[in-house]
């Protein structure tokens, strides 16, 4: 600030003092000096006309600095020319414009001070006279003068090239610059004529009263500059243009979103027939044909990744369940007085983005929404509640997007800008019943029905061109079967595990460290029987597509079950004894495995007015991790760092609906494993990074019976839902028995 005000106002003086000294315009500065002073001082004409003949050619070749300093030497007696031979000198040797500009104001300050003398002296010296105290007319010495004059300039040249233009003008401060009205040098020699002269109060004061004038205006100026600089850097968003309000008719909008999450929506889900609202949004705005989730594409790691554009690895939620070796504490999903504590979410979620913008938000039940992260909550959180109708959460969208906007400008707009819902209906019943099941096909229907009438609450609200609608889905489903399990015990020695992180992958830690390259030794060596069956990394060989390796809460080694297969513990599931006796693996579905394969792939789709693009409009598939700073733009939010790169408009490759558009596909469950003991089959494959590809397959696909889930629609949600006091002890029964699953049976909640 400092700076910038000093800096400014030496360019201001500087500007101020160069002009009636400048080398462009010395011949007119004299010739005005000269015609000022024929025309004030009429009386002293013979004077005049002595000095006009003094200096004989005031003409356009005074730009050059030969002929310029002629003509100004030529104001000065012989003697004094010839005394003066430094100027010369100086003005042989090549200058820079800076130099012939300190020099031109030199000699033109001498010439000031030479008029002033010699109209000082005259009898009608009027106002100098007026308030002359002894009228006396010219006394100091031509000697003294031409003393005075050089010792002047050669200070004005010492200072000008040992500190350059502008800290010249900076640190002479204002004196000087008040000086160079007229000149630097002709003030000090004022001090000097002083006693000989009268004072000259009216002059001097108003130079005074003046600079100081535009001192104190600059002043407010930049004060009001660096103001405007600091309000815009506090709100974050300097760039922005301020953004136009949208008007339904009755109110006004700024940019306003609904997220809405489908959890467990298989791209695929959107070909079968059963999606209506769903193909209607497709049709009307853009999207790809699918969204890749990120690994492990499970719900936490991607709900937080999906409003934070960060991989598990860099958020912190590296799965639904992980370990923490520095906290020495379990990150567990459906605890939620250990999963809702901010430590556990290192990342800023979209929420926080938007609220620190100034921008409000409403989150429905989003996963992590209650954990109180960063430094700015949501506008408005709804609990978590696993029982909540999707007529309900359709009225609770439509209600915050009823609340008073910016159409009421004399409070404080109530309604918020993103308002995100998370809908777990469709994991739920894809995790029970298999995604290819018959009872998937009404939950997939009924949270179809549940956008369409988002969508009619904002066609009979005339806000379908003013409210963006982005539907997107955390992960996709895999049939499981009695055929496709691994029993991890034929693989490690269980004894020698800590904690077994993640589901359906298994990360392990040992007991002792030194136990690592013991358990290490036994997964390499089991590698090569199970290599059609699971992949097996260390942190270090993890696949660098899978973004799984930077952060210690990923365990040192990993297990993890290709597409549709599944690890099992005993006693929980003995993988042999269930296919014997003939009982059937649950759940029915799973999701978790690379996120790359066709079975886990997510749905983006969105339309609005942040989507001009042309309806239908389709895009490249992209990664979940771009979502974040779609959503941001959508708001006119700035993002903050994040692993996306996607922004707004998104690059369509054309319409869904084009010839070239490639054929949508179909996955198919993963293909059934010819030998029924699947745990001893040899395969001729090693394990290791595997390219993801369609779960091309002969087999039918699985149709899955009715089989009694004993988790229920409850898969998580009674367990974080607070309850009343009325079922307190079926809390703790339900939380021991979570308690025991957990220790037991995580994949019975794979989620
Ligand atoms: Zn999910």
């Amino acid at each position: 600030m400092k700076l910038m005000l000093t800096s400014q106002l030496g360019c201001l003086l500087t500007g101020l003092t160069a002009q009636p000294a400048g080398p462009e315009d010395p011949p007119i500065s004299l010739i005005a000096r000269t015609s000022s002073i024929s025309t004030s001082s009429q009386i002293n004409t013979l004077r005049l006309d002595a000095v006009r003949q003094a200096m004989p050619r005031v003409d356009t070749t005074l730009l050059s600095p030969s002929h310029y300093d002629n003509d100004a030497s030529s104001l000065r007696s012989p003697s004094e020319q010839d005394s003066d031979s430094e100027d010369d000198e100086f003005l042989r040797h090549p200058r820079s414009t800076l130099e012939l500009t300190s020099h031109d104001r030199a000699v033109l300050d001498d010439e000031d001070e030479l008029e002033k003398l010699l109209t000082r002296g005259g009898p009608a010296n009027g106002l100098r006279r007026m308030f002359s105290p002894n009228g006396n007319s010219v006394r100091i010495g031509r000697r003294e003068r031409r003393k005075a004059r050089r010792e002047a300039r050669q200070s004005r040249r010492e200072r000008v090239s040992e500190e350059g233009e502008l800290m010249y003008e900076m640190e002479e401060g204002i004196g000087d610059d008040a000086g160079s009205f007229t000149s630097g040098s002709s003030w000090d020699l004022d001090e000097k004529e002083d006693h000989l002269y009268q004072p000259t109060p009216p002059l001097r004061w108003w130079k005074i009263v003046l600079v100081s004038a535009i001192i104190i205006v600059l002043f407010f100026i930049l004060l009001l500059g660096a103001y405007k600089a600091s309000s815009g850097f506090r709100a974050s968003h300097p760039h922005r243009e301020p953004t136009p309000l949208l008007s339904n008719g009755t109110a006004l909008f700024a940019p306003t979103t609904i997220l809405i999450s489908l959890d467990g929506f298989r791209a695929d889900f959107l070909d079968r027939g059963l999606t209506p609202s769903l193909n209607s949004l497709v049709a009307a705005g853009v999207s790809p044909q699918f969204m890749n989730p990120s690994f492990p594409s499970v719900t936490f790691p991607n709900h937080f990744t999906l409003v934070t554009g960060l991989y598990p690895e860099s958020h912190g939620v590296v799965g639904n369940t992980f370990w923490d070796p520095e906290y020495e504490e379990e990150f567990y999903y459906t605890h939620p007085a250990v999963s809702m504590l901010p430590k556990w979410w290192n990342a800023e979620p979209l929420w926080v983005t938007a609220e620190k913008q100034g921008v409000k938000t409403g989150i429905h039940m989003w996963p992590g929404s209650e954990a109180h992260i960063g430094s700015e909550e949501p506008s408005y959180v709804d609990k978590f509640n696993s029982t909540e109708s999707l007529q309900r959460k359709v009225n609770r969208v439509l209600e915050l997007l009823d609340l008073p906007g910016a159409e009421t400008s004399h409070l404080m707009p109530e309604r918020p800008q993103l308002i995100a819902a998370y809908v777990p209906d469709v994991d739920r019943d894809g995790h029970k019943f298999g995604p290819n099941s018959t009872e998937i096909r009404t939950t997939i229907s009924h949270a179809d029905t549940m956008i369409g009438g988002i969508m009619a609450g904002l066609e009979s609200r005339n806000l379908t061109s003013v409210v963006n609608v982005v539907v997107v889905s955390d992960h996709g489903m895999a049939t499981t079967s009695n055929e496709r399990l691994v029993q991890l015990e034929d693989l490690v020695d269980l004894d020698l595990v800590e904690h077994i992180d993640g589901w359906p992958s298994r990360g392990l830690r040992p007991k002792r460290p030194e136990d690592l390259p013991i358990l290490q030794k036994q997964l390499e060596d089991a590698a090569p029987k199970y290599a059609h069956a699971v992949e097996i990394y260390t942190r270090e060989t993890m696949p660098e597509r899978y973004h799984f390796s930077n952060n210690d809460r990923i365990a040192p080694l990993w297990v993890i079950p290709r597409t549709g297969w599944a690890i099992v513990e005993r006693p929980e599931f003995d993988a042999k004894k269930a296919l014997e006796k003939g009982e059937a693996y649950t759940p029915r579905g799973i999701h978790g495995y690379d996120h790359q394969h066709p079975l886990m792939r997510a749905i983006f789709i969105a339309r609005g007015p942040a989507f001009p693009h042309k309806p239908n409009s389709r895009v490249e598939p992209f990664q979940n991790i771009e979502v974040y700073n779609i959503l941001c733009d959508s708001l006119r939010v700035d993002p903050a760092p994040n692993n996306g790169t996607l922004r707004l408009p998104l690059n369509t490759v054309g319409l869904h609906s084009d010839e070239d558009t490639p054929p949508i596909e179909t996955p198919s469950d993963p293909p059934e494993p010819a030998e029924t003991t699947t745990h001893v089959k040899p395969s001729p494959t090693t394990t290791g990074p595997s390219e993801p590809t369609s779960a091309a397959s002969d087999a039918p696909p699985t149709t899955d019976s009715e089989i009694d889930d004993e988790k229920g629609p409850t898969w998580w949600g009674t367990l974080w839902h607070k309850v009343g006091d009325k079922v307190d002890e079926f809390k703790e029964w339900t939380g021991q028995l979570f308690n025991a699953e957990h220790d037991n049976h995580p994949e019975e909640d794979g989620s």
